[in-house]
C-alpha cells in the first residue's frame, strides 16, 4: 500500500455517527492517521461528508424523510460544525474547498482548483473538500462525495484514493442481511458482477452507498489511482495500512495508464538539459518518491526553458537517475541552486512553485 499523495474520503456515518451533530468518536483516529501521513512526507487531501448529518439537529424538520431544501439548509449549517470538528484535531491549518461536479467540467475552474490545492499542499495546509450542496441544481443525489472524491483525486493527480465508511469493504452479498457474505480483498477489473454485489444498501443521511463507491473506484482506477474501501470506524485499519496490509477492498489502478505516462516521459519527451543533484536529493527522489527542491541541486547544464524535460544526474557518480519536467528555466534555476524554497521569491522576484521538478512529472530510471 505504497502511496505518496492520497485523497481520503470520509463518510457521514464517521463524522456524525449519532446523527445529532459531529463527534470525535471516529474522526480523531482518522485525523491522527492523516497527521502521521504528513509527518512521513505524504500529501493528503480530505474529502469530508457530514454536512447534512451534522446540521440535522439545527434545522426544524418533521418526518425522517427530508426534502431537498431541508437537506441543503442542514448541509450549509452543518458544514461549519464539520470543519470545526476536523480543525480541533489538527495543528496544521485546514482549508475549506466547496465545489460541485460541474466545476470540474469547466477547464478554468478545474485549473483554479488544482492550483489552489497544489499551493496549499506545498504549504502544509490540509485541504478539506465537500460538495457545495446549497448550489446543487437538481437535488443532493446529483453529486455524492464518493464520485466527487474520485474526481478530486484526478484533479490532484493523487496515486491513491481511500474511501472510509462504516463497512469493511465490498462483500459478495450485503453483509447486513447475509451471514455468509465474504469480503473481497482485491479487485483487478470492475465488472457488472461487481456492481451486482453492491446491492442497494444506503444510509439515509448520506447520499452514496456501495454502488457509488464502486463508481468512484472505476473512475479512479482508469486514471491510474489505486482505490481502497476501508472501515473508518476501526482504528486497527490504520495500523494495517502502515503495516502494508490491505484491511478492506482494493481496486487495482489501471497499470497501462501509469505505464503510458512514464513511457511518454521516458521515451517520447526529448531532454533539453541536465540538472546535477547532491546525495540527499538523489536519496529523496529514489527512495522517498520526493519532488526535486532547489536545495538539492549542485549545478545546471545547457539552455532549457520552463516546461522542458531534463535529465537528473547524480553529481557524485555522474549516473542518470531520473528524467522529469523542470518548472524553471536554466537561468532562473542557476540563481536558486542550493537555496531554500522559501527564498525563491526573494531571489527571482517570483515563485512559480516551491519544487523544481514535481514527482508527478518525473520518472526514476
Ligand atoms: N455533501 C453531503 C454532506 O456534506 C454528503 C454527500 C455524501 O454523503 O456523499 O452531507
Amino acid at each position: 500500500m505504497n502511496f505518496n499523495r492520497a485523497v481520503i474520503k470520509v463518510g457521514s456515518a464517521l463524522v456524525a455517527p449519532t446523527k445529532t451533530g459531529c463527534s470525535g468518536q471516529y474522526t480523531l483516529a482518522i485525523a491522527q492517521f492523516i497527521t502521521q501521513c504528513q509527518q512521513q512526507g505524504k500529501e493528503i487531501i480530505l474529502v469530508s461528508s457530514g454536512g447534512v448529518a451534522a446540521g440535522r439537529s439545527l434545522i426544524h424538520h418533521g418526518s425522517p424523510k427530508l426534502s431537498v431544501a431541508l437537506k441543503k439548509a442542514m448541509a450549509s449549517v452543518g458544514q461549519m460544525q464539520m470543519m470545526a470538528n476536523w480543525q480541533r484535531f489538527f495543528d496544521m491549518p485546514c482549508s475549506q474547498i466547496l465545489i460541485n461536479q460541474s466545476d470540474l467540467e469547466d477547464r478554468k475552474r478545474f485549473i483554479s482548483i488544482k492550483e489552489t490545492i497544489q499551493i496549499q499542499l506545498e504549504n502544509g495546509v490540509l485541504p478539506i473538500v465537500n460538495e457545495n450542496d446549497t448550489l446543487t441544481s437538481e437535488d443532493l443525489t446529483v453529486g455524492d462525495n464518493d464520485n466527487l472524491a474520485a474526481l478530486v483525486a484526478q484533479v490532484c493527480e493523487a496515486d491513491s484514493l481511500f474511501i472510509l465508511s462504516d463497512i469493511d469493504g465490498l462483500f459478495t452479498k450485503d453483509p447486513k442481511v447475509n451471514a455468509d457474505a465474504v469480503l473481497i480483498p482485491d479487485i483487478e477489473h470492475i465488472t457488472d458482477e461487481i456492481y451486482a454485489m453492491a446491492g442497494t444498501s444506503r444510509n439515509h443521511l448520506a447520499t452514496g452507498g456501495m454502488k457509488t463507491k464502486i463508481q468512484a473506484a472505476e473512475k479512479a482506477v482508469e486514471h491510474g489511482i489505486n482505490t481502497y474501501i476501508v472501515n473508518g470506524t476501526k482504528s486497527e485499519v490504520f495500523s494495517s495500512i502502515w503495516a502494508q496490509k490491505n484491511p478492506g477492498t482494493r481496486f487495482a489502478a489501471d497499470k497501462d495508464i501509469i505505464k503510458a505516462k512514464k513511457h511518454w516521459l521516458k521515451h517520447t519527451l526529448k531532454s533539453q538539459g541536465k540538472i546535477s543533484l547532491d546525495a540527499g536529493a538523489v536519496n529523496a527522489l529514489v527512495n522517498k518518491g520526493a519532488s526535486l527542491l532547489p536545495a538539492g541541486i549542485k549545478s545546471v547544464h545547457k539552455n532549457f526553458k520552463a516546461g522542458d524535460a531534463v535529465e537528473l544526474i547524480d553529481h557524485q557518480s555522474n549516473r542518470l537517475i531520473a528524467k522529469g519536467i523542470s518548472l524553471y528555466n536554466h537561468t532562473d534555476l542557476a540563481r536558486i541552486i542550493g537555496k531554500h524554497s522559501d527564498d525563491i521569491a526573494n531571489i527571482l522576484g517570483h515563485n512559480q512553485s516551491n519544487v523544481i521538478v514535481h514527482r508527478d512529472d518525473m520518472v526514476i530510471l
